[in-house]
């Protein structure tokens, strides 16, 4: 039995090579600093734990959810957007939640392309854009992101006959990997750009609570217009040390979640209702854990950008997210870079190339391990190499 077209050209796990180069570095007993994982080190605050274990009791969870999400958990979602960005949603008709952000991502291209529509996808970027687009039969146009442009896509660089053939676009902001940050002037151009072409924007909004120096990023929806053109993906994963709850949301255009809630109640059966009700504690509880892990992150990236000091490598501090995009040193390409600073330091680091064509020439840095362990990292290249 052959698989389809789609799954042939899937590409081989991007991070294979640098696998088996762990593997063997374990192997010999070495002790490896892994600055490649991007999936937060600490627990989930104990408050959500609590809540989700007294909704484990509850026989009434016990049972298949709504796949669109318990109208108080889309209330909850509704509530904070009103807090944190004062855009109003209504939570029946424009929030649906999501097995995660992930999931939500994949199915959107499967509810938007017919076979070969184009979705213009950002690279570098999450890989998941660009494959839900090809499992979909789509086609990516990518949108280059720069770092003359402050990686942001060019919007006026997509070939007209490309934007008017386009149905989705993604977008990223604070962006995975490069740390990059939009404001609601880039956003409304979005808008704008999207009106004219008929085009659905998927905002992924991952990194929006993970942000320094005090910085809060807007939200796409906060944009004049967007809730006419785009929807806004966000998740619990990353501000709540959530990443194996699996729990998200889609919310914004009424008829791009009504849609989204369709394909979901076709394929899926939402999301665990004592999970439901422990995201609603993430969201209307304390949230002084979350100040905590913005305030943990914030030493960790000082510390690196230190180290990265340290070494010859000085970059702009990022405003948001947990990684560092960093330029290799020159004489290298990415996977060398990499691969060299495994066996001399046995440090993990990701090489851009990982993230495709657009991310040669950097590589990423994840503030997902303790401070000391991160110095140690740096002392540790600084050792092996010198200063570049
Ligand atoms: C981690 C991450 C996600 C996935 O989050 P889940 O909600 O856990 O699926 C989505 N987008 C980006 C850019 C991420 O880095």
């Amino acid at each position: 039995m052959i698989e389809n077209n789609a799954m042939q050209s899937l590409p081989p796990y991007l991070f294979a090579r640098i696998e088996k180069k762990i593997e063997e570095a374990r192997e010999k007993g070495m002790d490896i600093i892994n600055l490649g994982i991007g999936d937060p080190d600490q627990p989930t605050p104990k408050h959500i734990i609590d809540r989700m274990a007294e909704a484990i009791y509850d026989a009434a969870n016990h049972q298949y959810p709504s796949s669109v999400g318990l109208l108080s958990f889309r209330q909850a979602v509704a509530n904070w957007y009103k807090r944190r960005f004062n855009v109003d949603l209504d939570a029946k008709s424009e929030v649906v939640s999501l097995l995660g952000s992930k999931e939500g991502i994949a199915h959107i291209s499967f509810c938007y392309l017919n076979a070969g529509d184009i979705n213009l996808v950002p690279a570098p970027g999450y890989p998941v854009y660009g494959i839900g687009t090809l499992l979909a039969q789509g086609e990516s146009h990518i949108m280059p992101l720069k770092a003359e442009n402050n990686f942001l896509p060019v919007l006026e660089d997509i070939p007209e006959q490309v934007a008017k053939k386009a149905k989705l676009m993604f977008l990223n902001y604070p962006n995975n990997p490069t740390g990059a940050v939009a404001d609601l002037a880039f956003f409304s151009q979005v808008v704008e750009f999207a009106r004219n072409y008929d085009i659905l924007v998927c905002h992924d909004a991952a990194y929006t609570e993970l942000c320094y120096d005090g910085f809060k990023p807007p939200s796409f929806l906060q944009a004049p217009g967007a809730k006419e053109v785009g929807i806004e993906i966000n998740s619990l994963s990353k501000p709540y040390n959530m990443t194996g709850w699996r729990i998200g949301w889609a919310a914004g255009n009424p008829a791009a979640v009504e849609v989204l809630g369709r394909f979901k109640s076709n394929v899926d059966s939402g999301v665990f209702q004592a999970i439901q009700y422990a995201g609603i504690e993430a969201l209307e509880g304390s949230q002084d854990s979350l100040q905590k892990m913005q305030e943990l992150y914030q030493q960790r990236r000082d510390t690196a950008l230190a180290g990265l000091k340290k070494i010859g490598l000085i970059i702009t501090p990022p405003k948001g997210t947990f990684y560092l995009w960093v330029p290799v040193p020159q004489g290298y390409n990415s996977s060398d870079f990499a691969e060299e600073v495994l066996e001399k330091a046995s440090v993990i680091i990701t090489p851009g190339l990982g993230y495709g064509e657009h991310g040669e020439g950097y590589f990423r840095i994840t503030l997902t391990v303790d401070k000391d362990r991160l110095a140690e990292a740096f002392d540790r290249i600084h050792k092996a190499f010198g200063k570049f």
